[in-house]
């Protein structure tokens, strides 16, 4: 097989810049699988659907195309990228998740993507069921409160309004439903490398990465 990086862990752990960054220095492919429910949930907003109901996800699974362009995330050619990035999305995007539908419909595509190999791939349950089979898998962590400066330290470089307390709550909300549904939940397994990132950077996590990967 291919190379293939898994990275999963809860929201703000640090997965997608130290994905970005491995997969840059590994001249290697990088996958944001956040960003395809992200998209999904998008679609159903814009048609002001139930994201927790599965006749309106199997209306959109029909008839939503999803393509991922370097950095851009495309839904029936229209450009979402920055569009899919708010915290309502976000929490959309987790209920959606949580959906067997959804993620049966997105399996493919991460499949497709993935199996090209030499590649980064982040999200939740990529170590876990989507390529269990992988040679390296890690699990990004970190503390809530940590993970909630961050991602307000994000919300805020976009100009989103909102503050650390609501930002943490959020983050125990998604982290909660994510980690508790039936469906592919976040679940660290044990052949995964875990890493707490709370008081590290992201280079000295790009670092310890690296490190792992020379052991085989
Ligand atoms: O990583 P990000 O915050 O963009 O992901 C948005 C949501 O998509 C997560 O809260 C999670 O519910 C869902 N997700 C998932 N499985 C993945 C990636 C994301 O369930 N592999």
């Amino acid at each position: 097989m291919k190379d293939i990086i898994t990275i999963d862990g809860p929201s703000g752990a640090g997965k997608s810049t130290v994905s970005k960054l491995l997969a840059q220095k590994l001249g290697y492919k990088y996958l944001d699988t956040g960003a395809l429910y992200r998209a999904v949930a998008w679609k159903i907003k814009e048609e002001n659907g139930d994201p927790e109901d599965e006749k309106t996800l199997d209306h959109i699974i029909e008839n939503i195309k999803i393509t991922l362009n370097d950095d851009r995330v495309m839904v029936n050619g229209m450009d979402v990228t920055s569009k899919i990035r708010t915290p309502e999305i976000g929490e959309l995007s987790s209920q959606v998740s949580a959906l067997p539908i959804a993620r049966e419909f997105l399996y493919t595509i991460q499949k497709e993507i993935g199996l090209k190999g030499n590649i980064v791939i982040e999200g939740r349950d990529i170590g876990s069921a989507i390529f269990p089979e992988a040679k390296h898998k890690f699990f990004l962590d970190a503390s809530a409160e940590e993970r909630g400066r961050r991602r307000l330290k994000e919300l805020k470089q976009r100009n989103l309004e909102t503050n650390l307390e609501t930002t943490i709550e959020d983050i125990k909300t998604r982290d909660k439903r994510d980690s508790t549904r039936q469906a592919s939940p976040l679940k660290r397994t044990k052949d995964m490398n875990y890493i707490d990132t709370t008081t590290l950077t992201l280079e000295e996590v790009v670092t310890k990465i690296m490190e792992a990967l020379k052991t085989p």
